[in-house]
């Protein structure tokens, strides 16, 4: 790999600043090496493309240590890209936005600093990971559950601020952190919330305090690096069950939808279900050549023969109750009568105590109590060992038709672009988050290729359709914050001028979320651009 600079900084600048960095982080915690920096690129572009790879990796232990960078980049002009873990992969993993940034990776900052058995929360440093708290939970013996997202290995904090998704009853874990401190692109220290107290004792347990509540402004944004987070978690419950639910009939996805409404708005469903389509279910356990080697998408005569054989629906969700036995029994008769409406729907429901062991669970009932996992890594390889992915995640209201109307519009234009439709529906008491996930082989460059422009048509097509998307690989920040059109970009304009007010050198995470530093904005809104 030939060495990248940050653009606009000449390599006598930049030597100088590493060599500050490295009086900061010490030797071991500057990263310069090709494996490095592949490891903080893009995982899943093809070999040759290196638009989205930074120029070194910093690994600060300590919230000085990050302000003390800050405050190099600034003398320095040179940008810098913070992750957590860096691990969310189907969006760019730890790669920055600008070609030759520095990545400042939390990894080892990563210390539990307070679990809270009475109050239910934890605060954790952005390096620790959803195994990593879990673990510590464990072996604190805490009757507590966190909740974790598909891949455990992602950090608590980073998920949260990309507005990631569990599936306890507190899955939406940007609406269930309390409380942040955050260093700002100046280096100064901030805290949310109640943190505003010097002396407070409620910064993890009141949200809003007094004035404004600044908590989302860190959330997907480049104004500040979060250095410690309060989450909130669920008592151990004494009983759980994990149900499923198939239907057989595209059609039956809409009554699906409406009946699940109903069932979470009554809360009779506490969780987050989720659905998903035949394809994303065989390819947790199955390769693509295992059904079909022929071109094109898979066809829908094979798609009914993966149904038959595998005895799955068009369409299978998972959801979860909790509490005492007979409060799980009464619910799930409740969730039976509503569902089975549905002519042909197969309910079924697995019963255990809360506490029971991890490995007396069967790994798809695992994630709605807590116990994080990589497994779902094994459906990246349906089309190829070098497995890739991209996720496009648009939002719609939780209303049959909706749901089925969006489907309808996207299934085939991943389909044109010669992709399986691998469908997830994340759902919550009023919305879904649908996640259309292209999936290919990320050592072919077509594929790759083709992938990035089914994307683009996705996001052409539900722009017009008035969907917009929740997030968003690097690729495509620019285009999704252009969907954000109100009053002709309003929603931009104030973000640039939060972002011009705190970081006027625009040295934190330019591009992040389509959000540019004054100087780069001339520029924005093409790939190479800002390169
Ligand atoms: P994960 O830990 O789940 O792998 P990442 O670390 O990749 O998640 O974080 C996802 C995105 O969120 C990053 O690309 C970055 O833009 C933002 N982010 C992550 N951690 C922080 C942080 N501590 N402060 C500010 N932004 C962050």
């Amino acid at each position: 790999m030939t060495s990248i600079l940050p653009p606009g900084v000449g390599q006598q600048a930049f030597d100088a600043a590493l060599q500050a960095f490295a009086d900061v982080v010490g030797d071991d915690g500057l990263l310069k090496s090709a494996s490095a920096l592949k490891e903080y690129s893009d995982p899943y572009a093809f070999a040759a493309d290196d638009v989205f790879t930074p120029s070194a990796v910093l690994l600060p232990t300590s919230v000085d240590q990050v302000s003390a960078i800050l405050g190099i980049a600034n003398q320095y002009s040179v940008p810098l890209w913070a992750v957590s873990q860096g691990r969310n992969l189907g969006y760019g993993g730890g790669a920055p936005r600008v070609r030759g940034s520095v990545v400042v990776s939390l990894r080892r900052m990563n210390r539990v600093l307070e679990v809270n058995e009475e109050c239910a929360y934890a605060v954790v440093e952005p390096g620790v990971s959803f195994i990593d708290l879990y673990e510590h939970l464990r072996a604190g013996g805490h009757k507590l559950v966190v909740s974790v997202p598909d891949l455990g290995w992602g950090s608590v904090v980073g998920n949260a601020l990309e507005y990631g998704r569990g599936y306890t009853p507190l899955g939406d874990h940007a609406a269930n952190h309390c409380g942040m401190e955050v260093v700002l692109p100046d280096g100064k220290l901030f805290r949310t919330g109640m943190g505003g107290l010097s002396r407070g004792n409620s910064w993890h347990v009141y949200r809003h305090a007094f004035g404004p509540s600044l908590d989302g402004l860190f959330m997907q944004s480049n104004f500040g690096i979060v250095t410690r987070m309060g989450v909130w978690l669920m008592p151990t419950p004494e009983w759980y069950l994990s149900g499923s639910v198939s239907v057989k009939r595209e059609a039956d996805l809409a009554p699906l939808i409406d009946i699940v409404r109903k069932l979470l708005l009554d809360r009779v469903i506490e969780n987050y279900p989720v659905l998903a389509n035949p394809l994303t279910v065989a390819a947790c356990s199955s390769t693509r050549d295992r059904w079909y080697q022929g071109e094109g998408p898979v066809p829908e005569s094979v798609i009914e023969d993966i149904c038959r054989e595998m005895g799955i629906g068009r369409w299978n969700m998972r959801f979860a109750l909790y509490g005492s036995e007979a409060m799980v029994d009464a619910q799930f008769a409740a969730v039976t009568a509503a569902l089975s409406r549905i002519p042909d729907v197969r309910i079924d429901g697995r019963r255990y105590k809360g506490d029971t062991p991890p490995d007396e669970i069967p790994p798809m009932d695992r994630s709605q109590i807590g116990i994080p996992s990589l497994d779902i890594l094994a459906a990246v390889k349906w089309r190829g060992e070098a497995g890739g992915h991209m996720g496009f995640s648009p939002v719609s209201p939780l209303v049959g038709q909706e749901v089925r109307r969006q489907c309808e519009l996207l299934r085939p234009i991943m389909n044109q672009h010669g992709f399986d439709y691998m469908g997830g529906i994340l759902v919550s008491p009023r919305c879904t988050l649908h996640i259309l996930e292209f999936i290919y082989d990320a050592a072919d460059e077509g594929q790759v290729r083709e992938a990035r422009q089914g994307c683009k048509a996705l996001l052409k097509a539900a722009a017009a359709a008035g969907y917009g998307e929740y997030r968003s690989h690097l690729e495509h920040m620019d285009d999704v914050a252009r969907m954000y059109d109100f009053n002709d970009g309003a929603t931009m304009r104030l973000n640039n001028l939060i972002k011009d007010a705190l970081d006027p050198n625009g040295i934190l995470s330019p591009g992040k979320q389509g959000i540019w530093p004054r100087a780069m904005r001339p520029r924005q809104c093409t790939r190479e651009a800002a390169s």
